[in-house]
């Protein structure tokens, strides 16, 4: 059972939900996901049924309250779901991350009629999404500028660009970006995969996660009425401050999910080579204590994101420890399986390549030891 669940939660009707929950996301993986972990890595295969049934599951509509048609489980509950679907598969989890960010944006996008209407439908899987932030976030962290550009016009905005990496697209899917003005003002929209001036391009081949159908989204003055705004440019940097935590707090349990991979790797070395393994750095016991302490960080930190009271930069260091910590537990659980372990077809190797993800993926770990370093600085007076 995933640490959080051994924790407390608000309510000891919230917990048994939890945990029925988690049942189903448990026997859904044992029995849709574990079989297709290595065709996902090896052959790009897209996990679709997999994704649409977590949302039946009710994994998404954790994140949301009843009055918007959620079961009100919270962020917490979420993150232990993505975690369990990243311990047999990591792309299967980062695609669960970029659904239940799609959902986590609209939740708290300006309220609008087909905002909602979208947003239910995003929770129960039954259409499905990418989040294309990766470059707004790292143009407020000073990194980059704005890749897409957006226009007024009488329906609401045209938007051009490029995004060169969007993961979870396809026919009929939606992607959620963020655009900059003539002036300066940006903005957060909903766009659909489908619509006229939008183009998704496969890049080049990857090392890992390329069954996450991550594309290349140009777009040539895509329509964006303005009921598909989620943050207006007045609105932009509030929204982000808002949303960033949560989105955060999830990505990492895709790591954390990870990490519990690597345990389950490890351990199974150790019932075939115990003796010759108790050489090796980073045991079972000391990364399983790193994983319960992330956890515990993660467990105290979702009802304060949710709350908007995260304190960003306590947020930004339990995303990279879970990154150092991914790292640290693949290349154990590397060593720990031995010559097996370098098979292509075995999970400690795909592990490496699902660990290094989460520590390229924006925000990098080089960001976030950037943006904590600044954190600490003290302010000028
Ligand atoms: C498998 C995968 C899935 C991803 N999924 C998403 C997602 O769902 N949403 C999202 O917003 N981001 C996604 N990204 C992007 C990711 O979050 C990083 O922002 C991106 O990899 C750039 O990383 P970096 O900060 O190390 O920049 P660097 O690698 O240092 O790149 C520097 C600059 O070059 C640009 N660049 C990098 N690669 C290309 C390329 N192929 N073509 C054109 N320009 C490029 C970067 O955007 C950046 O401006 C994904 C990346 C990968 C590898």
């Amino acid at each position: 059972m995933p640490l959080i669940l051994q924790l407390p939660l608000p309510s000891a009707m919230h917990q048994a939900e939890s945990l029925a929950l988690l049942r189903r996301i448990d026997q859904r993986v044992r029995q849709q996901l574990a079989p297709q972990a290595a065709a996902i890595d090896q052959q790009a295969l897209y996990p679709q049924a997999m994704l649409r049934g977590l949302g039946e599951d009710g994994a998404y509509a954790a994140l949301l309250p009843a009055e918007q048609g959620g079961s009100g489980l919270g962020l917490a509950t979420l993150m232990a779901s993505i975690s369990e679907v990243g311990a047999a598969c990591g792309s299967t989890a980062f695609l669960a991350w970029c659904q239940s960010a799609c959902v986590y944006l609209l939740r708290h996008a300006a309220p609008r009629e087909e905002l909602s209407a979208t947003l239910s439908e995003l929770a129960a899987g039954r259409r499905l999404g990418g989040p294309g932030l990766s470059n707004a976030i790292k143009h407020l962290a000073g990194l980059e500028a704005m890749r897409l550009r957006a226009e007024l016009c009488p329906q609401g905005y045209r938007i051009s660009g490029e995004l060169p990496w969007v993961s979870n697209l396809g026919a009929g899917h939606l992607f959620v970006a963020a655009a900059s003005c003539s002036d300066g003002g940006k903005l957060v929209f909903l766009a659909d995969c489908d619509a006229p001036g939008v183009r998704l391009n496969a890049g080049p081949p990857i090392a890992g996660m390329s069954g996450t159908r991550t594309l290349c989204v140009k777009l040539d003055q895509v329509l964006v009425p303005s009921e598909r705004v989620l943050a207006e440019p007045a609105a932009f940097v509030g929204f982000i401050r808002r949303v960033r935590p949560g989105f955060v707090l999830a990505q990492a349990a895709v790591g954390l999910g990870i990490v519990q991979g690597c345990l389950d790797d490890i351990q199974a070395a150790n019932l075939r080579d115990g003796e010759q393994n108790r050489w090796l750095d980073h045991s079972y016991e000391d990364l399983a204590a790193e994983l319960a302490a992330l956890w515990r960080e993660a467990k105290t930190l979702a009802p304060l994101a949710e709350a908007g009271q995260a304190a960003p930069p306590r947020v930004l260091r339990l995303r990279a420890e879970v990154s150092e910590l991914c790292l640290r537990a693949a290349m154990s659980a590397q060593l720990h399986a031995g010559a097996a372990g370098y098979l292509l077809s075995s999970p400690a190797q795909r592990r490496l390549r699902e660990a290094s993800f989460i520590a390229i993926v924006t925000p990098t770990l080089k960001q976030l030891r950037r943006e904590i370093h600044h954190a600490e600085q003290p302010q000028p007076a």
